[in-house]
């Protein structure tokens, strides 16, 4: 099988594996787990940032964010694809009682002027406003990602108006390898950023939220009371180390295969609309002759599997699993279509 309905069905390599067959443990809950202290500070030091916490899911990162920056009838600025608004199960309003006040940026991307239009000044009645979103890189936005220069616009107008910027960084690494922008001048211009290692960088389980020791010790208390707090967790710190060493020059042939398959298909009389592919995800719409079930099915019998995000559109996803040797079968097998 070909899995390309994401980039979170990777599995371990044997030197990954043997990396974290290795790893030192303890309890992390007595903060005594060495590994996971050595990715938190290791995660930290990238970005720039004092402190981390290692979480099992971008999701937790993300809540035990906004639920550290927020306080209950609070207002969250968001775009309207994001994934903390659409794909979290409504935990934002669950676990913090906050309400989204939601953009329309150019796929998944605002811009400043955007933020500085919807903040509510003081007043009884009107929710408050204390915190924005961004997404690096969208994932409904088919792989988009801000320039360093967009963000720190974006951060001047949150200082401005003291609202904390947080940063869903599932896929910043991807956003990073494609702009050359520094990890650093992240650190610098939000107050969090979460980073999964379970997508592009092909770790089994987790993700990191960075931040100052303030933060970290607010967002360390919401994890564990979401039931987060981890014990030997540093068989799976490990995998994220190795990751963070060994698996991010290569994003950028994720980005190679993905624009080649987005070349193909653009000649394809089934594709109507596609997104530009700028990173690894490959969004696009079909014809009115096939539905996208139909679609996905047809390239199932050929052992392939692609995501239906809509009636009409669907979804690929390069990662460290997809092979040259399998862009060429997923090529041939667009021909027979
Ligand atoms: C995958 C993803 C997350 C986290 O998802 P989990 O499955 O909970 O790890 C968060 N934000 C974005 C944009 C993502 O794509």
């Amino acid at each position: 099988m070909i899995d390309l309905r994401s980039d979170t069905v990777t599995r371990p390599t044997p030197e990954m594996l043997k990396f974290m067959f290795s790893a030192k443990v303890g309890d992390d809950v007595y903060k005594e787990d060495t590994s996971i202290n050595e990715l938190q500070k290791k995660a930290a030091a990238i970005f720039g940032k004092e402190e981390g916490l290692f979480c099992p899911s971008g999701t937790m990162t993300n809540q035990c964010a906004i639920k550290a920056h927020t306080q209950p009838g609070d207002e969250v600025i968001c775009d309207v694809s994001a994934h903390i608004f659409n794909y979290e199960g409504g935990g934002m309003a669950f676990n913090s009682g906050v309400q989204a006040k939601l953009l329309n940026g150019d796929r998944g991307r605002f811009t400043s002027k955007q933020i500085e239009a919807v903040i509510h000044p003081p007043a009884d009645w009107l929710p408050h406003t204390s915190l924005v979103c961004i997404e690096n890189t969208s994932n409904r936005g088919g792989g988009s990602y801000y320039r360093i220069n967009e963000v720190k616009d974006i951060a001047g107008v949150c200082k401005t108006n003291k609202l904390a910027l947080h940063l869903d960084g599932a896929r910043i690494f991807n956003a990073i390898a494609e702009t050359g922008d520094k990890p650093q001048e992240y650190g610098q211009y939000c107050d969090s950023i979460s980073v999964c290692f379970s997508k592009g960088l092909g770790a089994p389980v987790g993700s990191v939220i960075l931040g100052s020791k303030e933060f970290i010790s607010k967002a360390r208390r919401v994890r564990k009371l979401l039931g987060g707090g981890m014990r030997q967790g540093g068989y799976l710190a490990a995998a994220a180390i190795y990751a963070l060493d060994h698996h991010i020059e290569r994003l950028k042939d994720d980005h190679r295969r993905a624009k080649y398959l987005g070349k193909i298909l653009q000649t394809k009389n089934f594709v109507t609309d596609m997104l530009p592919v700028d990173t690894n995800i490959i969004i696009f719409s079909l014809t009115d002759d096939i539905t996208a079930e139909q679609f996905v099915q047809k390239l199932k019998n050929e052992n392939i599997l692609i995501s239906a995000t809509g009636k009409q559109t669907v979804r690929m996803v390069t990662h460290l699993d997809f092979t040259d040797n399998m862009l060429e079968k997923v090529e041939n097998a667009f021909k027979c279509l």
